[in-house]
């Protein structure tokens, strides 16, 4: 069973340079390198890692780094024939300056994934597909139209609802399972601090249902995994391990969740397989080429 993702597809630029540069100046850089990057390719990258048969819908650029990303991430074993490559208009990319004390500053441009549109989605045909994840860096009609599709064909629809976004929450009612790091719970639920402690998490993830079947997953960085339902709660507890680089880590969590769903795996059994799969994912540095197989991840359950 399959994993259909929705989502960003960027090339990630990360320059180190000695200081960040104030506005108006010039400095220059020690290092250049160049990444596949966007939430809904580090996904799809981590499903398909994961063993999933996995298809990702998204843009890139005609004429620029898309046609060469789309090839990287069919190397990962992602599906990308639903990856359109338009004329005209830039791959979203996104410029990440880290400074040598590991202060950085971000400038992402949506390019060619601002144009997800309804339309792709009703071209697109979506049998057989069992999950469907979606995150929040494409447009939010698209993500709509997909899940309202993907009801009527029994699929499971996960929203990692990343960034926060206003318009997100609109789209809450039409998700199964709601995933999100502390800082959007914060944000989605207006509280002026992010909740750590179970009891609370419950309890601030619950006021986020519309419906009594939602689950809503919240991570918690290296303290693991906060899984709520209607009428019950878990934690699993992260693995200690040392973080090298952090990026992408909940990206992993939500590309293992979808790839272990879509075997029919159980929620508990699921979340405990991804905990460890984005707990494998910090202590390699980069995103997409740190997402762990499964076989890697059963390996440290076992
Ligand atoms: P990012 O933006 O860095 O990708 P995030 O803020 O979306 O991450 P986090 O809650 O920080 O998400 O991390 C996602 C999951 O990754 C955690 O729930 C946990 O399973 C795992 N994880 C993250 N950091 C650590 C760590 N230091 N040690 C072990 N596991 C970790």
């Amino acid at each position: 069973m399959s994993v259909f993702v929705l989502g960003s597809i960027n090339l990630d630029a990360v320059a180190r340079v000695d200081d960040l540069p104030r506005p108006g100046e010039t400095v220059a850089g020690i290092s250049l390198e160049l990444f596949p990057g966007g939430k809904g390719a580090n996904q799809a990258v981590a499903a398909a890692r994961f063993g999933a048969p996995t298809r990702l819908m998204g843009a890139v650029g005609r004429e620029d780094s898309g046609p060469s990303l789309k090839a990287k991430l069919a190397g990962y074993g992602v599906q990308v024939s639903d990856v359109a490559e338009l004329p005209s208009i830039p791959t979203g990319q996104a410029h990440v300056w880290v400074s040598s004390s590991g202060e950085n500053m971000i400038v992402v441009t949506s390019g060619a994934n601002a144009t997800l549109s309804p339309q792709h989605v009703a071209a697109t045909p979506l049998e057989g597909q069992r999950v469907l994840l979606c995150q929040l860096e494409t447009p939010a009609p698209a993500i709509e139209a997909l899940f309202r599709a993907g009801v009527a064909k029994g699929a499971l629809r996960i929203l990692n609802a990343a960034p926060a976004l206003p318009q997100g929450a609109a789209l809450f009612p039409l998700t199964d399972i709601l995933i999100l790091n502390q800082t959007e719970l914060a944000t989605y639920a207006r509280l002026d601090h992010e909740p750590s402690r179970l009891e609370e998490v419950s309890r601030v993830a619950r006021k986020l249902m519309s419906r009594p079947d939602q689950t809503v997953i919240v991570t918690l960085g290296s303290a693991g995994v906060a899984t709520v339902r209607r009428d019950e709660a878990f934690l699993v507890e992260g693995r200690k391990v040392k973080a090298v680089d952090t990026t992408g880590a909940g990206d992993c969590f939500c590309g293992a969740l979808a790839a272990c769903l879509s075997t029919g795996m159980d929620l508990r059994d699921a979340v405990e397989h991804a905990n460890a799969a984005a707990a494998l994912s910090v202590q390699k540095p980069g995103a997409a080429p740190s997402m762990p197989s499964r076989r890697e991840v059963e390996q440290i359950l076992a």
